[in-house]
């Protein structure tokens, strides 16, 4: 809670080391396509398909909104490891996890 948020369940998000890591403090950052300033994606608050869809492959999280485009980049959600892990993971069927958020 880096910027004084409460500890209550409404305002936790559970979420992976690399994802908290790049998260950090940041609630808005910059859509590519339009250079405008955004919130990031919040998941609490809108479901993960208003902003984001799989690449055909499954490997990489493609942005369909500024929140979501601005996330990707903020997150690093397609950063080399983990495009490679879901490679291996979709191969073997583990994923995505649900293939429709
Ligand atoms: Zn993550």
């Amino acid at each position: 809670m880096s910027l004084g948020g409460q500890t209550t369940r409404e305002n936790l998000c559970v979420a992976c080391h690399s994802c908290n890591e790049f998260k950090r403090d940041l609630t808005v950052a910059t859509d590519p396509d339009t250079g405008t300033d955004v919130p990031l994606f919040h998941p609490n608050r809108t479901p993960w398909r208003d902003h984001f869809r799989w690449s055909d492959d499954f490997t990489h999280v493609v942005g369909t909104s500024a929140t979501g485009r601005a996330t990707v980049g903020a997150l690093h959600l397609n950063h080399d490891d983990i495009v490679e892990a879901r490679r291996r993971w979709t191969l073997v069927g583990w994923y995505p996890p649900v293939r429709d958020l």
